[in-house]
């Protein structure tokens, strides 16, 4: 195909010839876009492909990536009978415990699969030896099997990729190296290659650890880095006699093996990661001809992994090695897949695949072909979005610290409430150092520090009596309920500096912001609305607050991680619907944020402002400039806790001075500063939604009971004719439940029984303290949402009934909000 002459034009350019480009290139026929080339700058399969172990494992931590490697299993199944086959085997896959925790995790991976239909089942230490006979059971606590799982031979897999494109029309040239990519308007135009320039409208960069590279091109940074990736094949060495092998996976020995010929491949992740190329000042030096090469071996990171490897299978200290493979392969800042459309019109990215890409090719594929034929994500897939990194990713020092860490904790139990140790301190709130001083456990949240709550170790009423069963409450802390209660009873202060602020303004923004939102956010100055932002389906892309500053000036607050995706979502909208006359600027870093809510929350600010507070002169989800200390902020009363209380927005050098007048004002009035891990209890007993946490791109805001935010009065707003169409045909619901043993706190992705049938699966859970439950979210058949129905939900293997509630759940009438 080479030898083709380089066309000038066509309308999707793929970049890398990978599994990764091949599948999306394969995608994009199948669904019809014939006018597509794929340039690789060497051989097919000549990046990270060719080195691949190519084990094939489906269920994942995240619904959407479980549902893409499944159809992955399909498509490969699918190839194997074509006439290009990929050399799919269909040998099944064990995981095993080697300790307590990782049995009770598994168990739980058992439950969410069932929700997914995938055959994942417990199975014994005898069925284990029976399955894979080389294996040492000593200290096995148990394991789990998947008969569907596999393995592939990547560059066959690869060339069946390729062969089925190129069936579909799709043109690939190789020894094609892409040295430029040229805009306009922020918007793709062309490719430069060491051949020619070709026109294009879009570029898929499917340069797998030369992603990064790639994105230099047009200034968009990929925060993947090349690491450093080792395992070894074994001489022949299993008797005829045994039965094909099961791929195994060991983590809590940081290992896995699958069957070779009559050998075994075996690796693991180390624990002492190397980067090949980066450092602390270099995001990514791949040399220009890195391709078909291997690093060399490096037997002391991998000791470890040997060692641990030669006692499970004790076969694996007697025989020889015929090949040891260390290879690079991109890496992400949390093992996510980098996909979609970035910051530059028509410029995608589909890259790393974090030594998971083999088993992701075939829904990475399908999935980005998808969301470049309808400019829009088919799936929920912000896990995986490029826009979900924030500016901080720009800082190589940062990426790398994070990459490490997550490499090296890969095969760890991840519990919940867990926070990384690297790249800490990137952003900081103006009363960072208060807080500090006052005993605050910080989390991270898009490089920013947020309180998660206070720790204050002589305090007393601290009880431990909630702690929530098992591992999910490792990382729990008592005060998190003794913050909750303040709220409720007295007051309580967040800070909320973190959240993402968007200014938009310009003689169009009112008409671009109708455009985008469901409800009306044009209600006059100093009025506020809670809106959500559809795409074409009617799915959730974003859920805003939108207060009219000026005629033509609006503050859009939205979550601290959805500053890129939601900021790319107003820009990208722009630039398709031709708005001129509108700007919209990210002043996120210009102002701290308070929530001071709870009974007592008007008693405190009015003490230090001379606005009028009352309900008369300043109504719920109004917004006005108030006066503390001569400090001209923001105030708007609105919550996300479901008690009285404003939002201040202030400029960041005047924030401590606010907090501390705050503080002393609520001295005798019970304020107490509380943190993020009190507001989730708060907003989950409110029922107040949350993206990417009960709503997403994939739910509509009629099933997510969120349509009183659309506003009957508005004629167009994107989404609105799928949001006619489906409205009257709701299929399932956002539905609350309860469980009396507030102990009993699901995690997300446990199936939801009635009777034997699963349906439906958690969606977010938590505890409510006022309630004094345990709560969850799920999303039902309509049929099975009436209040009172009893329900089973798994959790760790074991079924726990709970309660369908009507909404909220707490102080259904809002009184106290309005109060
Ligand atoms: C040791 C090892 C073991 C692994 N084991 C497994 C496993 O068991 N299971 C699993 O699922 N995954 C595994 N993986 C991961 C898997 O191999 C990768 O995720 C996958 O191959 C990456 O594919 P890709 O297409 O993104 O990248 P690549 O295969 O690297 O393809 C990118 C291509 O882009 C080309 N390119 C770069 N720049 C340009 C340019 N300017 N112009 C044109 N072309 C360009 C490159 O030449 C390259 O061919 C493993 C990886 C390693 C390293």
């Amino acid at each position: 195909m080479s030898t083709q002459e380089l066309p000038t034009r066509a309308k999707i350019v793929v970049i890398g010839g990978g599994v990764g480009g091949t599948s999306v290139a394969y995608h994009l026929a199948k669904f019809g876009e014939k006018d597509v080339i794929l340039l690789e700058r060497s051989e097919l399969t000549s990046g990270s492909t060719f080195h691949s172990a190519g084990l094939v494992g489906q269920l994942r931590a995240d619904p959407t990536l479980t549902k893409m490697n499944m159809y992955s299993v399909e498509l490969y199944r699918e190839l194997e009978k074509s006439e290009t086959p990929a050399s799919w085997r269909e040998c099944g896959s064990i995981k095993i415990a080697s300790s307590n925790e990782r049995m009770a995790e598994i168990r739980r991976q058992i439950g969410w699969a069932k929700t997914f239909g995938l055959d994942l089942v417990e199975i014994s230490n005898d069925q284990i030896k029976e399955l894979f006979p080389l294996i040492n059971l000593a200290g096995v606590v148990g394991g789990c099997y998947m008969a569907s799982d596999g393995q592939v031979d990547p560059s066959s897999l690869t060339g069946a990729l390729a062969a089925g494109a190129r069936r579909g029309g799709v043109k690939i040239f190789t020894h094609t190296r892409v040295v430029a990519i040229n805009t306009k308007d922020n918007q793709i135009k062309s490719v430069t290659t060491d051949k020619g320039e070709i026109e294009c409208e879009i570029v898929v960069n499917c340069g797998g650890m030369f992603a990064a590279e790639i994105g230099r091109l047009v200034d968009v940074r990929i925060p993947i880095i090349p690491m450093s990736h080792q395992y070894l094949i074994t001489e022949n060495f299993i008797p005829d006699q045994v039965k094909f092998l099961p791929s195994l996976r060991d983590p809590d020995n940081l290992i896995y093996f699958r069957q070779e010929v009559k050998g075994l491949v075996m690796g693991g992740y180390e624990r002492n990661s190397k980067p090949f190329t980066a450092t602390a000042n270099s995001f990514d030096q791949i040399p220009a001809d890195f391709n078909s090469k291997l690093l060399p071996d490096e037997w002391e990171r991998f000791e470890e992994i040997a060692a641990n490897a030669a006692m499970r299978v004790p076969a694996m200290g007697e025989i020889g090695f015929k090949n040891f493979i260390n290879g690079p392969e991109g890496f992400t800042p949390d093992n996510e897949f980098c996909l979609g459309e970035t910051s530059v019109g028509g410029f995608y990215v589909a890259a790393g695949f974090c030594a998971h890409g083999i088993a992701g090719a075939g829904g990475i594929g399908k999935v980005v072909a998808e969301w470049i034929i309808a400019g829009e994500p088919t799936m929920d897939l912000w896990h995986m979005d490029i826009k979900r990194f924030s500016g901080a990713y720009k800082s190589p020092k940062f990426t790398l610290e994070r990459v490490r860490e997550n490499y090296e904790a890969y095969y760890d139990i991840h519990y919940p409430g867990e926070e990384r140790s690297s790249a800490r301190g990137e952003n900081k709130s103006p009363i960072y150092d208060w807080h500090k001083e006052n005993g605050a456990i910080f989390g991270e949240k898009a490089a920013w520090e947020r309180v998660n709550y206070y720790l204050n170790p002589n305090e007393k009423g601290l009880d431990q009596s909630l702690r929530p069963n098992g591992w999910v409450g490792k990382h729990w802390h008592s005060a998190v309920a003794l913050e909750h209660h303040a709220t409720r009873n007295t007051a309580g202060l967040f800070d909320e500096s973190s959240f993402a602020k968007i200014k938009i303004s310009g003689a169009r923004s009112a008409e671009f912001l109708n455009l985008i939102c469901a409800n009306n956010v044009v209600k006059g100055v100093g009025r506020t609305t809670y809106t959500q932002a559809l795409n074409k389906k009617g799915g959730i892309e974003s859920d805003y607050t939108i207060t009219q500053v000026a005629d033509n000036e609006f503050l859009i607050i939205t979550g601290t991680a959805f500053l890129n995706h939601d900021k790319g979502w107003l820009e990208k909208q722009m630039r398709e619907n031709n708005f001129d006359q509108v700007d919209i600027g990210d002043i996120t870093k210009e102002l701290a944020c308070f929530g001071i809510w709870g009974p007592n929350a008007r008693k405190i600010l009015q003490k230090v402002t001379e606005t009028d507070l009352s309900n008369e002169a300043f109504g719920f989800m109004n917004s006005k400039m108030i006066k503390i200390k001569d400090i001209l902020l923001r105030a708007t009363r609105i919550t996300y806790v479901g008690e009285l209380g404003w939002e201040l927005y202030i400029p960041v050098k005047d924030g401590l001075n606010v907090w501390l007048a705050l503080l002393a004002a609520g001295k005798d009035l019970g304020i107490r500063p509380a943190g993020y891990r009190a507001i989730e209890s708060l907003r989950l007993e409110k029922g107040y939604r949350a993206w990417a946490g009960e709503i997403n791109t994939e739910t509509n805001p009629y099933e997510a009971g969120l349509g009183f935010a659309i506003s009957s009065k508005k004629d167009n707003f994107i989404g609105k004719a799928s949001l006619d169409a489906i409205k009257d045909k709701v299929s399932r619901k956002l539905t609350a439940l309860t469980f009396t043993d507030i102990k009993d706190v699901a995690m997300g992705n446990e199936p939801i029984f009635i009777g034997n049938k699963v349906v439906g699966r958690v969606k977010s859970a938590g505890q409510g303290y006022s309630l004094n439950k345990a709560i969850a979210y799920a999303y039902l058949p309509i049929e099975h949402t009436s209040p009172g129905t009893s329900v089973e939900v798994e959790m760790f293997g074991i079924k726990k009934v709970a309660t369908i509630m009507a909404e909220p759940l707490f102080d259904p009438a809002g009184e106290r909000v309005k109060s």
